[in-house]
């Protein structure tokens, strides 16, 4: 029984329905993984629970589990394929701190020394760039 009544104009929502494009990196029956379209580094890529919730207040506890162990393999992938400094993981709630997609989602964000620390950008990735990512990372995937 799903109490959690998506919205019609979710874009995650219908990224998870196939009804708007994404680059998808992952899924299993709880979460999708897919890349980040603004995004800040190369290889920013976010974690969402299938089923919608609007953030860590309204979400089950099976899915914010779920959202958190697949992040660990989303950061195995990333280091495999970027290896990075760092991997910033993290997470907004309400317009007040800066949400602005309300359909929850973890952000995994590679890092290299000296990166200027954005949470968000307003430059779309190159599509063939953003493909390209989406590929090496569901390659290197932890099984
Ligand atoms: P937040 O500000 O934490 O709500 O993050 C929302 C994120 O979703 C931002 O980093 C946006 O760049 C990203 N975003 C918005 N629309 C899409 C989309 N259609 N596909 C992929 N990422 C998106
Ligand atoms: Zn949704």
């Amino acid at each position: 029984m799903n109490h959690h009544i998506a919205p019609d104009d979710c874009i995650f929502c219908k990224i998870v329905a196939g009804e708007a494009p994404g680059h998808r990196v992952y899924e299993d029956e709880a979460v999708l993984v897919f890349l980040d379209i603004f995004p800040v580094a190369d290889g920013h890529t976010l974690v969402i629970p299938k089923q919608h919730a609007t953030n860590l207040l309204a979400c089950t506890g099976d899915d914010l589990a779920s959202v958190v162990r697949i992040s660990q393999r989303v950061a195995q992938a990333q280091r495999a394929v970027f290896d990075p400094d760092g991997i910033g993981v993290f997470q907004l709630n309400g317009a007040a701190a800066g949400q602005t997609v309300f359909h929850y989602h973890m952000h995994l964000i590679p890092r290299m020394q000296g990166d200027t620390l954005a949470v968000h950008s307003r430059t779309p990735g190159d599509p063939e760039r953003l493909k390209t990512q989406a590929e090496q990372l569901t390659a290197a995937f932890p099984a």
